[in-house]
């Protein structure tokens, strides 16, 4: 049977009616001018995703968006919790707020996401951090406007960390960031438990969300212009698994595909360990789904594999990507990679090595093992020294640097069409765009072209940035 706890109608209209006293708050205390919000997003795109609905709440509530937190009246940061890294710069960001509150009494100062789901993180902010008014976990970001009218009412620190089953919620107003590159969530949580990994944590079990409401999102994405709209899950793969709908991730995909409109689909993240053939064939078969496969390995040895709960081998991995280039040659495959694994030894690193040069990956996310507090892998013992690992570190990087910088020598002569995606980076006035594996061409164009699908020869590639031209 089917059972998807989702967020009742009357809860979502009960935020409604706090969101409207905010509202009459919001009027008295800022008379002449809107109050602003800076809002800032740590880490993945469902971090991004969520934050798209906590500001969909806040601008209802009367909040404008600003991009100087010296000028806010509230800020807020919504925290990733994956490696130390990422939590130590949302201390330091926080601890940098106290001389701005201090000018600015009234400044609401709010903490929610991933961080804020692990009780050593919300102690230590509850004790040494006594400016922040609002934390809030990943269970509460329907509740926002209930949260922040208490901490506008009365003055005190509010805290909502609670974890609970983990809810499905439809129908929060949502305030998109971009355009033209839309998200679009389908499931939540996960249920995979790798043992490095604090998500399933943080996030709670793997949920999805009805097809139909997907569906509906999607419609409505292309109806405001969306040309590329990713899928997000921590592992599409299981999309609907428990479901009576029957729709699994592959049907779902090609749904989407299906609905008319001029737009490619992208997905993040598929789990080598349910990525079927149906799923790639799908793929082959869908014209509108971007010929890139991010499929993280993690590690290129069985053993590493094993102590990470990944669920499959390496030699598994290997057929899969296999099958994929087979049903399609021109596919762009992306991966996850940890270095230094808890008693990862440098043979069985080499390993991994060996599977880069095998697969020959258009590029690469890697990280150093982060311990993270509560999983499995934090109390494995982890002889090799952090330096030692950033030695290994830097020796994959290289090997990565050079097989990007053949690929993309081979890409020079050839034509793409790219969804130019704004202006590079060195503020040049040239642009750049994606092409559908998921590389970034810069060319010289008119910036009207920006948010729209162009042709781009490749004319020059230094290492591993493409240059290019229009071409008709
Ligand atoms: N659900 C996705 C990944 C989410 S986290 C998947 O399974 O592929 C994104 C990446 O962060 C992971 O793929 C992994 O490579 C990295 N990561 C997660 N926990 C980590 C840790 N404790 N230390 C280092 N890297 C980690
Ligand atoms: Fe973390 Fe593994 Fe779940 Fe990905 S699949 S979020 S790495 S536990």
């Amino acid at each position: 049977m089917e059972n998807i706890p989702a967020v009742s109608p009357e809860e979502i209209r009960k935020q409604r009616e706090y969101t409207e006293k905010i509202k009459v708050i919001l009027s008295v205390k800022y008379p002449d001018s809107a109050p602003k919000a800076y809002v800032h997003t740590y880490g993945c795109q469902g971090n991004v995703s969520d934050s798209e609905r906590i500001k969909g709440q806040l601008f209802e509530m009367g909040y404008r968006f600003t991009e100087n937190r010296e000028e806010a009246d509230l800020v807020l940061f919504n925290t990733c919790a994956v490696r130390e890294h990422a939590q130590d710069r949302v201390f330091g960001n926080v601890g940098a707020l106290k001389p701005i509150k201090n000018t600015k009494k009234d400044m609401i100062i709010a903490l929610c996401g991933c961080m804020m789901q692990q009780k050593h993180v919300w102690e230590r902010i509850k004790r040494s951090y006594p400016y922040v008014n609002l934390v809030f976990g990943t269970f509460a970001i329907h509740r926002v406007p209930e949260l922040l009218y208490k901490v506008l009412r009365s003055g005190k620190r509010v805290f909502e960390t609670e974890e609970t089953k983990g809810e499905i919620v439809e129908g929060l107003p949502v305030y998109r960031d971009r355009d033209f590159k839309m998200w679009l969530p389908i499931m939540y949580g996960c249920n995979n438990f790798c043992s490095y990994c604090v998500v399933p944590y943080v996030r709670g079990r793997e949920r999805s969300r009805q097809p139909d409401e997907v569906l509906k999102e999607a419609r409505e994405l292309i109806s405001l212009g969306a040309k590329e709209i990713t899928l997000l899950g921590q592992n599409v793969n299981s999309y609907g698994k428990n479901s009576s709908h029957g729709m699994n991730f592959p049907k779902l995909l090609k749904a989407v595909n299906d609905l008319p409109g001029d737009f490619k689909i992208r997905f993040m993240t598929s789990h080598p360990k349910d990525c079927t053939k149906e799923l790639l064939d799908t793929m082959a078969s869908c014209e509108k789904v971007s010929r890139h496969l991010h499929l993280p390995f993690q590690s290129g040895n069985d053993r590493v594999l094993r102590e990470m709960n990944r669920g499959y081998t390496r030699q598994q991995y290997i057929e899969l990507i296999n099958y994929a280039k087979s049903v399609m040659p021109d596919i762009s495959v992306t991966s996850d990679i940890i270095v230094g694994f808890p008693g990862e030894t440098y043979e069985e690193f080499l390993d991994t090595l060996s599977l880069i040069e095998e697969v020959k990956f258009t590029s690469l996310f890697t990280f150093i093992f982060s311990p993270r507090e509560g999983t499995k892998a934090k109390n494995m013992p982890d002889p090799v020294s952090y330096q030692q690992k950033s030695e290994w570190f830097s020796e994959l990087l290289k090997l990565q640097e050079s097989i990007a910088a053949e690929r993309c020598r081979s890409m020079v002569g050839n034509t793409y069409e790219v969804l130019v995606e704004g202006f590079t980076k060195e503020d040049d006035g040239r642009l750049t765009g994606r092409t559908d594996g998921n590389i970034n061409i810069d060319f010289e164009g008119d910036p009207s072209l920006i948010g729209t699908f162009a042709k781009v020869k490749v004319t020059k590639a230094l290492n591993w940035i493409l240059s290019g031209e229009l071409s008709q």
